[in-house]
């Protein structure tokens, strides 16, 4: 088996100051906890900015700044900017804003959705526009699938050279409107997969950890956070990212499975380090 690749998703677009007090918002805190993350093992920090009343956005100015204050306090983990933006309510082109950046990776959201009460669209024309625009931008797709479909359209992709190998797969597992956070619908996933692909899973509310420890398991890749989820345990708030990324890093290390470095998994997912 590889060695286990730990995200971490700190902040999301919806988790908010009043359901966790933890949740990192300011580029400052979101700075300050992928810090803390890589310090307990995480390799990938995905991150969402907020504005001044702590709304998604996708300035890039914000985005810029978490990965200046990472890399000025010297920390190598690589930064995953979120093309998600506020389903509906941004235009693609400034969801695409921060490949601009050149951000090591970005997230690539292969499909459309149910996504709670509102639908996130991921138009084909908007998944060609991104494709074409991370490789100009050198930038590694996170190609983020919410349900099993979302694996072939990245293979269409894919068979029309907009998508390039060595492939990055996130399973998001567990939304309300895709794919339930089972392990019979994880392996069922991971059997679709096309050749040179590695894969993560993360899942919604108390599925995630479970799902990661499926990964550990199976061979695949875990990402952890709170945009994912905010509890530690039942009723029990998740006191920042750390703790998450720490409780999985052990589990791994329980079961023999090394944590990649930042720059191993440059190496395994052909990423050139900015
Ligand atoms: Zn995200």
């Amino acid at each position: 088996m590889d060695k286990l690749i730990l995200s971490v998703a700190t902040t999301g677009s919806r988790t908010s100051r009043e359901q966790t007090p933890h949740v990192p918002i300011t580029p400052e805190e979101i700075a300050d906890q992928a810090i803390a993350c890589y310090a307990e093992g995480a390799a990938i920090v995905h991150i969402h900015v907020r504005d001044d009343n702590g709304v998604v956005t996708c300035d890039p100015a914000r985005y810029a700044r978490v990965a200046e204050i990472v890399r000025e306090r010297g920390c190598p983990i690589i930064v995953n900017m979120s093309t998600g933006g506020n389903a509906g309510l941004m235009s693609d082109e400034d969801r695409m804003a921060p490949v601009r950046l050149s951000p090591e990776i970005a997230s690539f959201d292969a499909g459309s959705i149910n996504f709670g009460d509102g639908v996130f669209v991921n138009s084909p024309s908007f998944l060609n526009t991104l494709a074409e625009r991370m490789d100009e931008f050198g930038v590694k797709p996170e190609i983020e699938c919410f349900d099993t479909g979302m694996i072939e359209n990245a293979k269409r992709l894919i068979d029309r050279g907009l998508l390039k190998p060595p492939f990055w797969f996130q399973f998001v597992l567990g939304v309300r409107g895709g794919a339930p956070a089972s392990a019979s619908q994880l392996v069922h996933m991971v059997n679709q997969l096309p050749p040179e692909s590695h894969w993560s899973v993360c899942a919604i509310g108390r599925a995630q950890l479970p799902m990661n420890m499926l990964a550990i398991a199976m061979g695949g890749h875990a990402r952890t956070g709170l945009e994912d989820n905010i509890y530690y345990s039942y009723r029990v708030l998740a006191e920042g990212n750390a703790p998450l990324v720490a409780r999985v890093a052990r589990i791994a290390h329980e079961a023999d499975r090394e944590l990649a470095t930042p720059d191993e998994v440059r190496e395994l997912l052909g990423i050139e380090r900015r």
